[in-house]
């Protein structure tokens, strides 16, 4: 463990006084406004929250991956746009630097992106490259003692306040992961536009856009571990670690959902009883709760084996297929059990509804997560 267990307590604790103090109360403000209330960064900060994952060598508080989840356990009991702005850096914005940057890349950025001065977008996506990112058309040319991209990023989250970007470009026109390289460019240089943000179904307040690049001149020292070929392994890497990140996130945001509908179920009268006491409506209760408490178990248990040391891809990709499954059907009850009311943005479960949507999507879809499965589960027996 990196933290001592007095120490991981003090975290959870800091971390739920946080959510339940400050981030409840401010998701209408970010729903209605899309912009961060004020302090709230500052104090994500102060909190530690950018470098969860980051090593204390830089800044961050280097947690393993069970301390992580459990963390974001915390997290995702609010609206998970607060959680995205932190969320890069902890994850897909900061890993390939901690997974396979030089020496000089590691301690130029990573204090950076542990402290949350600069936030970290990672670009993998393009408009017909998604979940076959292999085909990825953007190019990086050599020069001299330069690169020149050229290419168009799709969707790429906190692009419009990233300070530096993991981008994933093609280094040679053959097919395979050895053509795929990563390189590290800050926003502002010459040749880097991003588009306008995009208008999403969800997630108010997180944001994303395309990125574009046209002649785009970095310097050769900003090829991730400045080794062309290996990009494409270390972003399979980072999100083999994102999607367990994501299903703590699922998690926790179920946790919020029965909390907020066992409450309404409660409260509201019909038939001259609380609708709790109505065993229909606690079925959905029920579902809801067994559902929620097996995504937790997975969640631990692989970010378990992880931190032996052991290799996680099938689990992770077994957590992110369950959990965002499940908290899309949690959400959906919770709507239920809120009838009428819960299709009225009044209540936060019509917004967490749409926000939950995102998880069966990004960071591979559910079925990408089907296939890593089925690859992984027919390797193991041919
Ligand atoms: C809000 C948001 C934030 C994002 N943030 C980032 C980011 O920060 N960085 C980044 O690089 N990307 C990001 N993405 C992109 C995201 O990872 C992709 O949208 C996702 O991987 C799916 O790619 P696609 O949209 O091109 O869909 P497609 O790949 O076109 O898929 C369309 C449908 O076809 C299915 N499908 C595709 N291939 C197969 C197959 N082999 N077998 C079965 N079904 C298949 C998919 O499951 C899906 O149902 C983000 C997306 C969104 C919406």
């Amino acid at each position: 463990m990196a933290l001592d267990n007095e120490t991981l307590t003090l975290l959870l604790d800091a971390v739920r006084r946080f959510v339940n103090e400050r981030l409840v109360p401010a998701e209408d403000e970010l729903a209605s406004t899309g912009a961060m209330p004020e302090g709230i960064v500052q104090e994500m900060r102060e909190l530690g929250l950018f470098g969860l994952s980051i090593s204390p060598d830089y800044g961050g508080l280097g947690l393993t991956m069970e301390e992580e989840v459990r963390v974001v356990f915390e997290l995702g009991q609010t609206s998970p746009a607060f959680r995205s702005l932190a969320g890069t850096n902890i994850g897909i914005g900061s890993q390939s630097i901690v997974m396979s940057g030089t020496d000089e890349q590691r301690s130029h950025y990573l204090p950076l992106l542990a402290s949350g001065e600069v936030i970290g977008s990672f670009a993998l996506t393009e408009p017909e490259a998604g979940s076959d990112a292999m085909s990825l058309r953007t190019s990086a040319v050599r020069d001299g003692d330069h690169y020149i991209l050229n290419g168009t990023k799709r969707f790429i989250t906190n692009a419009p306040i990233a300070g530096l970007f993991s981008v994933m470009a093609r280094t040679s026109q053959e097919r395979g992961a050895d053509s795929i390289s990563c390189f590290l460019v800050e926003a502002g240089t010459p040749g880097l536009t991003l588009g306008k943000p995009d208008k999403k179904m969800g997630q108010a307040g997180a944001l994303t856009c395309d990125v574009v690049f046209e002649d785009c001149r970095v310097p050769a020292s900003s090829l991730l571990g400045g080794k062309e070929g290996t990009g494409f392994r270390t972003a399979m890497r980072v999100l083999d670690k994102g999607r367990l990140h994501i299903s703590a996130l699922c998690v926790g945001i179920a946790e919020r959902l029965v909390r907020d509908a066992a409450r309404y179920a409660l409260e509201r009268k019909q038939f001259g009883q609380p609708i709790a006491d109505f065993q229909l409506v606690q079925a959905m209760l029920a579902d809801s709760q067994t559902e929620l408490y097996a995504a937790r178990c997975m969640v631990l248990d692989a970010a378990r084996k992880r931190d032996r040391g052991e290799n996680t891809t099938l689990e992770a990709a077994c957590c992110k297929l369950y959990a965002s499954e499940m908290v899309g059907r949690v959400a959906d009850r919770a709507v239920q059990i809120h009838g009428g009311a819960g299709y009225m943005a009044e209540y936060a479960v019509e917004r967490f509804y749409r926000d939950v949507r995102l998880f069966r999507i990004y960071e591979g879809t559910s079925q990408v997560q089907q296939v890593v499965i089925a690859r992984e589960v027919l390797k193991a027996h041919r």
